[in-house]
């Protein structure tokens, strides 16, 4: 049977090749719709940085690969009643790069919060449709609210002041001399700065305040001076923070000393070197308990206790130390308000605490939900990625805040005043924590530059996001009934298709800087996630997909990737060229639309068809000429005769039985099937992203056979291809991607005939959206 479909396949492969011979051979050959020569197929020389002995060709680091390193011992103090930030900081930086650095840039982020701040003056969208009363309130009424940074000395190691020169957030330390490759150099910084409340400025990190007792509670980051990347790809990573474009950190050692007052519950970022002097006997015996604790979380500070310290204001200070090794950022998290829980979680043979730190305001759904999504993040990541290698990981309730840093992050998700909640408030809470904390992985280990490229840890964690949440809705029965999915915002394909189908003015590529887009959250979120989900899913398959992520995972842990590192680790793994994907999602706002434009039938004639007497006659040939040939003719055509319709291929044509006489045994005539039924199928795609052409045929029988034809079918011609299909039985109906695994943005072309649309596909659509 084998044998019988590969004549069939030879013949009518010699009268392709008759045809295109003619259509060379005509005077003037047209160019057909859609070939190009630019295809997406085309390799991506030109838009990658050619590789060099620092990042090799394969995606990995290069031999001559190297990163800087910053420490810093500080000592913080909040000054509680005035909102108010005091730091002093020693930075040891090691330039490891082979060249000598004249100066030094350290980030002052704080200053997007000056008076004479210029990050507001940037915009020209003119008036809004509706402000927040605080966003109006700031912008047009109250003075500008004055929370840059008061540097109030630059110094050497000595003691003697460094002259420095601020450019914004930016801040140049002008070194007396070179600090030479492979040294190092200390300086210290002491500064203040006003505490921003951040629902009001929608600041990263912040104080929310609450009236009805008088505390606040903190989110603290972005607070002390922090150094700037030095790199082979970018030099100085001295772009200016404009309030999109995130943050380019090196990675370093710290010792950090904070002073709160000592009603205070804290946590940050690093491992607590004095937790007998800030923990009650109570606390340290439940903590104790916490640690054995892997099913569950228990409480070191109850909603009791935490109501009973609302009411304190202490006077006392307590400082709390803190030690963290190889961490690219520092955050911590500060209030009397704050209820604490923890439990254990064994990651790759290693416990990990979950821990979660929240206000009463939080309750009940905080308390239920947040270190279940803590753990779940743990263990999907780390099954993707690497092992979590730091010995917690904390989600702190802020409102209306989603943001996160090593080791601790901030996350929304607010009951009502009488505790009551929507699934969707649930939901967006746990999902915003799996986020945040999920950005341990990317961008605080892979760390990547999110000044420049904010898709590479939001895409990234999105992508990772979408996993966690499915298996969290597996896990937690409770909270997700077992016959129901997990409602992911974003990682669905279909998800996508309103923004990717949208007005063209409003898009930009992915490969663009966060500054300059205008929907940073399909744009640096949403699409690459679901581009990554459609690659795992569709094109790459789980098994090549799963093995390529996590290898550029392992080459970047507690290093610097850039896009062509990731673009290029995820062919280097797995032998598929992405080229074409990356250059369609990635690199141009395209869009994904295929669809089947027509089919003809054919029946198998006894002579030859008129085209293919013409194309004898212009040559001079006739059929003796030629090797024993089969024709195809179409129903519509005037090859058309009623009277061979329906017969099998050896029965109309002599060439073909006489061939298989020839070539075949008895028996293996006896097994043929032959087909009845030839049709020519016509493909179009409208759209600029090539994809794997996913189709369902479906017979008269009510049989259904399922094909993908590898995204290569569109090398050639970018805007419509065609397939022959052979059949015993009859072709009914043809629906392209049936399960909406593309992201195809208009399925109105999807199905032939069209007017089956309505049936099965829409069904199907209607209940993936349910
Ligand atoms: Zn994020």
């Amino acid at each position: 049977m084998n044998r019988i479909k590969y004549c069939f396949a030879s013949i009518l492969f010699l009268i392709g090749a008759l045809a295109i011979a003619q259509e060379e051979g005509d005077a003037k050959p047209e160019r057909l719709p859609g070939h190009y020569n630019q295809s997406k197929f085309k390799q991506m020389y030109e838009e990658f940085a050619t590789p060099n002995t620092y990042r090799s060709a394969s995606g990995a680091p290069g031999p001559d690969y190297y990163q800087q390193q910053a420490d810093y011992v500080m000592d913080i103090e909040l000054d509680d009643k005035n909102a108010r930030i005091y730091g002093e900081e020693t930075i040891t930086y090691h330039n490891n790069a082979p060249e000598d650095l004249e100066f030094l840039w350290v980030q002052l982020d704080q200053n997007v919060r000056a008076k004479d701040s210029k990050s507001p003056l940037r915009n020209g969208d003119g008036v809004n449709i509706a402000y927040t009363a605080g966003n109006f309130a700031q912008t047009f009424v109250t003075e500008p609210f004055d929370g840059g940074f008061n540097i109030e000395f630059v110094k050497d190691a000595n003691g003697k002041p460094l002259s420095y020169t601020i450019n914004q957030t930016m801040m140049r330390v002008n070194i007396p001399q070179p600090l030479k490759s492979g040294e190092k150099i200390s300086f210290s910084i002491k500064w203040w700065y006003n505490i921003p409340d951040h629902t009001v400025n929608r600041a990263r990190s912040g104080y929310e305040y609450f009236p009805e007792d008088g505390n606040r509670a903190y989110v603290i980051a972005q607070f002390f001076p922090r150094m700037a990347v030095y790199s082979d790809v970018e030099g100085w990573q001295n772009h200016q923070f404009w309030g999109s474009g995130e943050f380019a950190l090196p990675f370093g050692n710290y010792e950090v000393n904070i002073t709160v007052p000592a009603d205070h519950v804290l946590d940050a970022t690093g491992v607590l070197q004095n937790r007998d002097e800030v923990f009650s006997k109570e606390m340290m015996k439940r903590y104790k308990e916490a640690k054995k604790s892997y099913d569950k979380p228990v409480l070191i500070v109850t909603q009791e206790d935490a109501e009973a310290a609302e009411k304190g204001f202490s006077e006392k200070k307590k400082t709390w130390k803190f030690r963290a090794t190889n961490v690219r950022d520092y955050g911590f998290a500060t209030s009397r308000k704050f209820i604490w829980d923890m439990q254990a979680v064994k990651i790759g043979g290693k416990d990990v605490m979950a821990v979660s730190l929240y206000p009463k305001e939080g309750n009940p759904l905080w308390e239920e939900q947040s270190t279940k999504a803590v753990v779940q993040t743990l263990k999907t990541y780390s099954k993707h990625t690497f092992d979590y290698p730091y010995h917690k990981a904390i989600s702190v309730h802020a409102k209306n805040q989603g943001m996160e840093y090593p080791m601790i992050c901030w996350n929304y998700g607010r009951p009502n005043k009488d505790g009551t909640y929507s699934d969707r408030t649930k939901f967006g809470m746990i999902s915003v924590i799996i986020h945040e904390v999920g950005h341990n992985f990317f961008p605080m280990i892979v760390n990547s530059d999110e000044r420049q490229w904010g898709w590479m840890d939001e895409g990234l964690d999105t992508f990772m996001q979408y996993l966690a949440e499915q298996e969290f809705g597996k896990n937690y029965p409770e909270v997700i009934a077992p016959n129901e999915k997990y409602p992911s915002r974003r990682g669905e394909p279909y998800k996508i298709v309103p923004y990717m189908s949208g007005d063209q003015n409003f898009l930009s590529p992915i490969m663009s800087n966060p500054e300059n887009v205008y929907q940073l959250g399909p744009n640096a979120y949403g699409k690459p996630a679901t581009a990554l989900n459609i690659l795992r899913e569709t094109v790459m398959g789980e098994e090549l997909f799963d093995h390529a992520f996590k290898t550029y995972a392992q080459r970047w842990k507690f290093k610097h990737p850039t896009p062509e590192d990731f673009f290029r680790t995820m062919e280097d793994a797995s032998a598929v060229d992405l080229d074409w994907y990356w250059r369609g999602w990635f690199y141009t706002t395209d869009y994904v639309d295929i669809g089947v434009k027509g089919v003809k039938k054919y029946y198998v004639s006894n002579k030859p068809t008129k085209e293919m007497e013409k194309y004898m006659a212009d040559r001079n040939l006739t059929e003796a000429d030629l090797p024993p040939l089969v024709y195809l003719a179409e129903e519509e055509s005037e090859d058309f005769d009623p009277e061979l319709k329906g017969k099998s291929p050896t029965e109309t044509s002599q060439n073909l039985k006489e061939f298989m006489m020839d070539n075949m045994t008895e028996a293996e005539r006896a097994q043929v099937k032959e087909p009845k039924y030839f049709y020519e199928i016509t493909f179009e795609k409208p759209g600029g992203i090539p994809m794997p052409l996913i189709v369902e045929y479906t017979y008269a029988d009510g049989s259904k056979e399922n094909v993908t034809y590898p995204p290569e079918i569109w090398r050639k011609n970018d805007a419509e291809v065609s397939r022959v299909l052979s059949s015993q039985k009859e072709l009914v109906g043809i629906v392209v991607d049936p399960k909406l695994e593309t992201a195809d943005i208009d399925t109105t072309n999807n199905a032939w005939p069209s007017k089956d649309e309505k049936s099965d596909f829409e069904q199907f659509k209607e209940n993936i959206k349910g």
